[in-house]
Parts: structure tokens; sequence; C-alpha cells
């Protein structure tokens, strides 16, 4: 067996017992020797790669709450405030009114009519968000200006909301009769086409044949997301709900049984509203990790209980929404949450909760607490993900019942300032992703971005996180802020914790993967302010370099 040994400007190992170094041994995919050139001569011959002499090397990021359509977004328009890269590098600029949201899908209309397109063939956008026009909320009038013909469906950037036009609305069979929660309506009883949540969201889907946001990974989106995660240093992601239906699965185990694939995948397993009961679900998800690859990791589950704070469809505690919103909607109902967790807990499964409000999180804890009572399982590594809310209290109940958090971190930017002027309010905005107080409680901490709902960007959510800054210079919260290392190792052990992965992957020491961030400049060398702007050169999974154009 051969050994490569890489030379490095310098390795910021996240192992404590040897920090830094300049050298890494390589062989059968895993770190063999960490140190300077001499240490490496104590496991015989090897050849000497030079390739990374003025870089930077990390363990290889780690994504744990992500999604691979991140990958598949762009065959449809995007419609963000925020301008946004796509994975060949273009820039799609932010549109700023609700006017040009709307004069942008006239053009998408005017485009598909002069291409001789089927009229009613819809168009389906994304990343859609009001909150940035002062309250003003999108309806049918809005949409209708754009085509009041062809069917319009606008899925919001949290993905927890849609807008559809009257052509849209009619199609779906959704009228002032309809009575599912979640149809947003006029004074007048008739439906606005702002739809919150799965249950109001599904008439729409299943009307558009599950085309567009919702429908399933294809071989293009699956490498655009790889594609993504090499400019990012990403090497282990996860796919944070996906029903591992016969098709998806095919897509998955097709890109990841290359070698050529640049990013571990660990798909999760949709345990809501889905088309099967927790029992049936248990037993699919433990049959797939019979086909466990290195690539390829089945065995996340993932449940849901509230919806999105921005969107006022998440659950908080007293005193509620800063501007009087009504309370949001229990995607799952708690009863129902408290009974199939423990239907996959007692498979021995790991599951993966998003709870966005404080009262959702509160539930989450309550029920689980309960479960562990009844059917103990030591090192069950359940985590709550997204937690945006949770106070010191929660985290110390979380600490004791031995949950981990994975707050999104990323929200401080994109939605830092909305928050406090217009959903929580700016004495829990202080609060916001409070990682500072989970690990001030002993619970294990990871960030993340929640892609494709903020981009994937460790380095990114790692600047969130160490500076806690709005677009309108606000600092939230300052006494939660991490620092670089602690911010370092949310986005390397700490996530990889959180998959119970480690003991594989998250730190370069000997024994675990050869997973490496090629970086152009060191973390602690450049400004906490800066740590966004270092460039990534590519990574390295198992042993394989992949340059960022690869
Ligand atoms: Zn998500």
């Amino acid at each position: 067996m051969r050994t490569t040994v890489y030379a490095a400007r310098r390795i910021l190992t996240l192992n404590p017992m040897q920090p830094e170094a300049t050298h890494v041994a390589v062989r059968d995919g895993r770190i063999l020797a960490v140190g300077d050139l001499a240490r490496m001569q104590a496991w015989g011959d090897f050849d000497l790669d030079e390739r990374f002499a003025d870089k930077v090397l990390l363990p290889g990021f780690v994504e744990g709450h992500c999604h691979l359509k991140e990958g598949g977004m762009w065959t449809m328009p995007y419609l963000g405030w925020f301008d946004r890269r796509d994975p060949q590098g273009q820039v799609w600029p932010g549109l700023r009114d609700m006017q040009a949201v709307v004069e942008r899908l006239r053009q998408i209309d005017a485009q598909m009519q002069a291409e001789g397109q089927d009229p009613q063939a819809p168009i389906i956008a994304w990343g859609f968000d009001p909150i940035y026009f002062g309250g003003e909320r999108m309806t049918v009038r809005h949409l209708d200006q754009a085509s009041a013909t062809r069917p319009i469906v606008i899925a919001h950037a949290n993905g927890h909301l849609m807008n559809v036009n009257t052509p849209m609305l009619a199609k779906a069979g959704i009228t002032a009769e309809t009575e599912i929660e979640g149809v947003m309506r006029f004074e007048n009883g008739e439906p606005n086409g702002e739809l919150h949540e799965p249950a109001a969201m599904f008439p729409v889907v299943r009307a558009v044949g599950n085309a567009g946001l919702l429908a399933p990974m294809d071989d293009a989106g699956m490498d655009g997301f790889a594609a993504i995660c090499r400019l990012q240093g990403v090497t282990t992601a996860t796919d944070l709900v996906n029903q591992l239906s016969e098709a998806d699965l095919a897509t998955l185990e097709r890109a990841c049984g290359r070698d050529d694939y640049s990013v571990r995948i660990l798909p999760a397993f949709k345990a809501f509203h889905g088309t099967h009961g927790a029992r049936e679900g248990a037993e699919h998800v433990r049959a797939l990790m019979a086909r466990n690859t290195d690539r390829l990791r089945f065995g996340l589950v993932k449940m849901m209980l509230d919806g999105s704070i921005q969107g006022f469809s998440a659950r908080l505690r007293w005193p509620g929404y800063v501007n009087g919103a009504p309370n949001g909607i229990w995607v799952t109902a708690p009863a129902q949450y408290e009974t199939d967790f423990e239907v996959y807990h007692r498979a021995g499964l790991q599951v993966h909760t998003h709870t966005n409000g404080d009262e959702a999180s509160e539930a989450a804890i309550d029920a689980i607490g309960r479960v562990l009572c009844r059917a103990p399982r030591p090192d069950h590594r359940h985590v709550l993900q997204h937690g945006q809310m949770i106070d010191a209290p929660l985290f110390r109940r979380m600490a004791a019942l031995g949950l981990g958090a994975n707050l999104f971190a990323n929200h401080l930017w994109y939605w830092g300032d909305q928050h406090l002027e217009m959903t929580m309010g700016p004495d829990r905005a202080e609060r916001l992703d409070a990682c500072a107080s989970a690990l001030a409680a002993g619970v294990p901490l990871a960030i993340h971005s929640d892609a494709p709902v903020t981009p994937l960007a460790p380095l990114f959510t790692a600047w969130c996180a160490v500076n806690r800054v709005t677009p309108k210079g606000r600092v939230l919260g300052a006494a939660e802020r991490l620092t670089v290392m602690q911010a370092l190792h949310a986005i390397t052990l700490g996530a990889a914790w959180t998959l119970r992965l480690d003991h594989e992957i998250g730190s370069i020491e000997c024994g675990k993967r050869a997973d490496f961030a090629v970086l152009e400049q060191h973390p602690l060398e450049v400004a906490p302010e800066a740590l966004k702007d270092i460039p990534v050169w590519g990574t390295v999974l198992s042993g394989r370099v992949f340059p960022p154009r690869g």
C-alpha cells in the first residue's frame, strides 16, 4: 500500500493533542500520521506531495443540516432578496421590492410565450420572502399581474410557505370552502394565495405533478450539489428530509456509487406527512442501513414539529409574535410526535427534530424526556434542529437528556433584523441561535445553513456565529458569540457528533478518514470579521483530491 504525505503551509487539526502540523500521511483513504516531515518516517516509504505547500488544511467541513436541492434549484427562477451564486458561479441579483418580483415573473411568462410553451405550463420559482418588504404580504392581486392565465407557484425561501396566483388556486381546487389550516384568506373569506405548511401546500404540489421544488433529485442536481460542496470545503453533508423512495434511492446510489463523487451524503428519512407509518418507516430505514457505503450513509430520521419564524408559522411561547401575528402551526401534533418518536427511538434510530419556535423546542424536550423514561437508551444522539429560540433553561434540560443542538446560525445575518423588528422582538432576538448558551450548558453543538434556505457555506455560518452581526449593523446578543475555534469545532467535530460520525471524521488525526478542506488562508490568521472571505481551494474526500472545478 502506497503512502502519500501531503505537505501544507499549516494544518489545523481540531485534535487538541496535536492542534497544528505541517504534514499529514494518507494511506487507504485514511490518516496515518500527523506532524512534521520527520514524524512521517515512522511508517516507512512514502510519496511526498507538495501541491498544498502554500495552502492550509482543515478537517473537511460537515454540513449537518442542508438539502441536496441546493444543487437542483437552479433550473427554476430565483426570486430572493439577497444576491446569490449558483453552482456555475453565476450571480443572480436580489429583488428588492414586490414590483420587481412581479416584473421578473412577467418577463418569464413572456419568454415562455415567445418559446411557444404550453400556456398552462406553470411557472415555479423559489427563494422569495416578503418579510424584507416592510410587512407587505403577497397575494393573488400581485401575482395575477404577472399572469392571470398561467399558473404561478412561488416557494418561499424558508420552504414552509408558498404563494400562488388565481389560476393556480383554481387548478389546485382551493376555494373559500376549503377547510385546511394554513390557507390564508382575504377578509371576505376568499383564499388570498398564501399557503402555510405542508397540508395547505399539498393540493398545489399534487396539481403541478410534484414538479419543481418538491420534485425528486436528479443526476444533474446531485452533481450541482457536489460542485457547491467542493467550492465551500464540505466533504460530508446531510439531505435532511428525503422520502427514500425507490427513485430517490436509485439517484443517491448512482451518484454516491461513483468514485469521483466528492461528498459523503447522509439522507434523513422523512417521518412526517409521509407514505409510511412509523413502524414501517423504522423498518425501511433499518433495512437501508445494510446498504451503507463510505459515501452514502442511511440511519437518520427527520421529524418536524412547527413551521418557520419569519413565515409566522413557528410555535412561540408567551408573549408570541411582536407584530401581533397569531401563533403558528403544529406540522405534527405534539402527541403524534411523541408516539412516532418513540417508535423510531425504540428501533435504535437517531431522530433529528425540526423545532424553530421555543414552544416547539419545549414540546420536543417534554416528549423526548417522557420517551427516555419509558425507553432509556444510552448515547441516542437525538438532535434538535434549528432550535432558534432555545434559552439557557431549555439547553440545561437538553444536556440532562443527552440531546444535541444544531442551531441555524445563518439566521443571524439573513433574518436577524426582521426577527428583532417583526417576529420575536428585541429581547428574544438577543438569544437568537444562542450558541454560547448551548456550550455553557454542555450541549453538543453544530451550526448550519439549511441550504437551499440560505447558501451552503460553513465558513460563512461560522462567521455568523462568531460575529452575530445583521445587515443593518446590529450585534445580536454579544454574549452569545463563539470564538473562531469554537465555531470551527461546530462545523467539523460538532456536526460530526450530531451524525454519529465523530469517531470517523471531523478532525485530522490518525485513524480517521482523510477528509480535508483546503483553504488559501488560516482562519486564525485573519480577522474574525473576515472568516467568511477565506478562499476555498477545494477538498479531499477519503484521500481523493478534488480541485474546485475538477
Ligand atoms: Zn431543513
